[in-house]
């Protein structure tokens, strides 16, 4: 027969796995994690790369548009004071000065002439010196500080022109302490070199004239920055300055006591910078830093101090006569910045794209899945299915095979009730046979003694012995007085007179039984209890019938004491009341009642007394009269030995009215 407890084992080839099912398929899964992550590196790095380097080459262009225009103004500052020196030096005042340096009338109008044109040139001074270097007239006269009568041979400026040559030259003022462009031009006078005009320049507001976030500096020919919108960063230099310069620096006192120390500014050389520099950078264009020591870099030109603007886009200009340099320096950290921003944006773009594409992957799976475990269900429904329909078959076979079973037993146990039937026919029949041989055998012998003693009485009455005739015929009614007593028995067994129940008195009937046994009693011990209390206990009951029951529990229980203990023979009647019952019981220590005869006891004609001894329905008609009054005889063997019956009777409300006139005949 199939079992129904494995079908779920059931494989269906048509519903074959999916072969990327999740727990076959970690290995993909993982793979595909690699896979996304790599590919996130990889789109963050070439973002940043392509957004460093539009906005490089934006960040160039436009600092390129500021360069140049810073670069032109510069210039143009330069090429309109070039020529004012050699307009000074060409008036009459100065070169009158010049050749009469000790005529104060001619101090005066120099001095005079010089404050007018410095006013009206918006130049910082204007000064003329003497061949011998000594300052004859300038435009801050009588002021203090004034440069007149300050020696300038040591001044570079004065050399060059000293030598018939324009001198320009950018230090700190040695009387001032300011610093200045100065322009210097020789007097000539008959081809020799009489004195000098010089004008000096204030270029500090070019040091502004960035947008404040992008630092700007001017460096000479030696790499030294006096102009520089950090202020930091002024009086530095852009490389490191030999000995023998520090030493003319010195003695020319370009920079007056400024301690001239490089600018920390390196160029960025890791390949990444490198490689940018090169696809994008035009030529004069580099990625430079400077580094921490320049403490004022953010405070310059980030006043807020939120952002370290120490990676810069270095962009170059050569601008005036003397070799100088402008470099621009535009932050990196916005163009980064964007980059970053650009980087974080398409990392989150692709995070989107590969949820969106997980998501899309998971739920295909799932279709996968459920197509499967469709298939899988489908497969175990059929199997299911055809499993019931076998199923239904053999119980359909056993419910046939058991109506068989059902329809034999019911004809075996018709059988059955019909050989029971003959069965209790017999039985009948053999209780019948058993009854017969037991009056047959209780009146052959008083029949046979009667026809002895009527065949006697008959002789003695022709031989006219009268006395002796009356003896035998007193014998003759003895005999037929016991027979009667043996079919008056067999009238009560048969008889089955309408059941008369009223009240009782139980004390009475077991006094009238006593009464009747004394003469048998006499000979042991009897003793009665649980009457004394109750004088008035009643059952409902027939008197005689109940009294018949009482003699024949009491003359069993005499008969088993005279087999087995005469001697010491003794009967305990005992009495007990309830609410609704009360219990006699006859307790005897006579022979007891072997077990096999047990069951048997209240059957008819069961005895195991001699013949001639008893019929064996004493029992079987007291359980019948119990019955009828709707109680129970019940029978045990006592411990110790002897046996005991217990009467359980219906109780009746106490009365009096025992009836003293009525007479009962023992049955035995
Ligand atoms: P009978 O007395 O004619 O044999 P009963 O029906 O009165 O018929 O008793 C049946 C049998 O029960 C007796 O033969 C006897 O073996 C047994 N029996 C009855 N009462 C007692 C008793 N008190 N002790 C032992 N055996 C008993």
């Amino acid at each position: 027969m199939p079992h129904s407890d494995d079908f779920l084992a059931v494989h269906d080839p048509a519903a074959t796995r999916p072969a990327h099912a999740p727990d076959a398929g970690s290995g993909r899964w993982w793979g595909f994690a690699v896979v996304l992550t790599a590919g996130l590196l990889l789109l963050c790095g070439l973002t940043w790369l392509v957004s460093v380097q539009r906005g490089l080459a934006s960040l160039q262009q436009s600092t390129a548009t500021r360069a140049d225009r810073y670069a032109a103004t510069l210039e143009s500052t330069l090429d309109r004071y070039e020529f004012l020196p050699a307009l000074v030096s060409l008036h009459p005042f100065v070169r009158g000065l010049l050749e009469s340096p000790n005529d104060p009338d001619r101090v005066a109008a120099a001095n005079h002439y010089l404050a007018e044109v410095n006013r009206r040139a918006h130049a910082s001074a204007t000064y003329v010196i003497a061949a011998n270097g000594i300052a004859l007239a300038a435009s801050n006269h009588g002021q203090p500080g004034s440069f007149v009568g300050t020696d300038y041979r040591f001044r570079p400026y004065f050399q060059i022109a000293s030598g018939g040559t324009l001198g320009r030259f950018y230090a700190i003022g040695i009387t001032s302490d300011e610093p200045g462009y100065y322009i210097a031009q020789p007097v000539e006078s008959g081809g020799k070199v009489i004195g000098v005009t010089v004008v000096k320049l204030n270029l500090e507001w070019f040091q502004r004239a960035g947008n404040g976030a992008e630092p700007l500096m001017v460096s000479d020919d030696n790499g030294v920055i006096f102009l520089s919108s950090v202020s930091a960063w002024q009086y530095r230099t852009l490389r490191p300055l030999p000995p023998a310069l520090q030493a003319e620096l010195e003695k020319t006192r370009q920079y007056h006591d400024r301690a001239v120390t490089p600018l920390p500014l390196e160029p960025l050389t890791s390949p990444v910078t490198r490689w940018l520099a090169d696809t994008t950078l035009d030529a004069g264009a580099r990625l430079v830093r400077v580094r921490d020591d320049a403490p004022t870099t953010k405070t310059t030109f980030a006043p807020d101090g939120a952002e370290r603007a120490d990676r810069y886009l270095e962009l170059g200009r050569t601008v005036g006569p003397a070799g100088w340099t402008m470099q621009v320096m535009a932050p990196l950290e916005p163009v980064l910045a964007n980059a970053r921003n650009a980087t974080v944006a398409a990392a989150l773009a692709y995070a989107c794209i590969c949820l969106l594409l997980v998501n899309w992957r998971q739920r295909r799976q799932r279709a996968r899945d459920m197509l499967y475990s469709r298939r899988l269900l489908e497969a175990a429904y059929d199997e299911l299915e055809r499993r019931v329909e076998a199923r239904t078959a053999d119980l359909m076979a056993i419910n046939e095979k058991l109506e068989e079973q059902v329809a034999e037993r019911t004809r075996a146990e018709s059988e059955l009730r019909a050989a029971q039937d003959e069965l209790v026919q017999a039985s009948k029949l053999a209780a019948l046979g058993q009854m017969a041989a037991g009056i047959t055998h209780e009146l052959n012998q008083p029949l046979a003694a009667l026809r002895t003693f009527s065949d006697n009485t008959r002789v003695l009455l022709e031989r006219g012995q009268l006395a002796a005739a009356e003896g035998n015929l007193t014998a003759i009614a003895d005999l037929t007085e016991r027979m009667g007593k043996i079919t008056s028995q067999l009238k009560l067994f048969a008889g089955k007179a309408r059941p008369v129940r009223r009240p009782v008195v139980v004390r009475a009937s077991v006094d009238h039984v006593l009464a009747l046994l004394a003469p048998r009693l006499a000979a042991v011990t009897i003793s009665v209890t649980g009457l004394d209390d109750l004088p008035g206990l009643a059952v409902r009951a027939d008197e005689l019938k109940l009294e018949q029951v009482l003699l024949n529990l009491l003359g069993n229980a005499l008969d088993a004491i005279a087999t087995a203990a005469p001697q010491h023979g003794r009967i305990d009647l005992d009495v007990q009341a309830d609410g609704h019952a009360i219990t006699i019981v006859v307790r005897d220590n006579g022979t007891g009642i072997a077990p096999e005869a047990l069951p048997r006891l209240f059957e008819p004609f069961f005895t195991t007394k001699e013949t001639g001894q008893g019929l064996g329905l004493g029992l079987a008609i007291s359980s019948s009269i119990v019955r009828e009054f709707g109680g129970q005889l019940s029978v045990a063997n006592v411990p110790g030995g002897g046996a005991q019956f217990t009467l359980v009777l219906a109780r009746a409300p106490a009365t009096d009215a025992a009836d003293p006139a009525r007479t009962v005949s023992a049955p035995q």
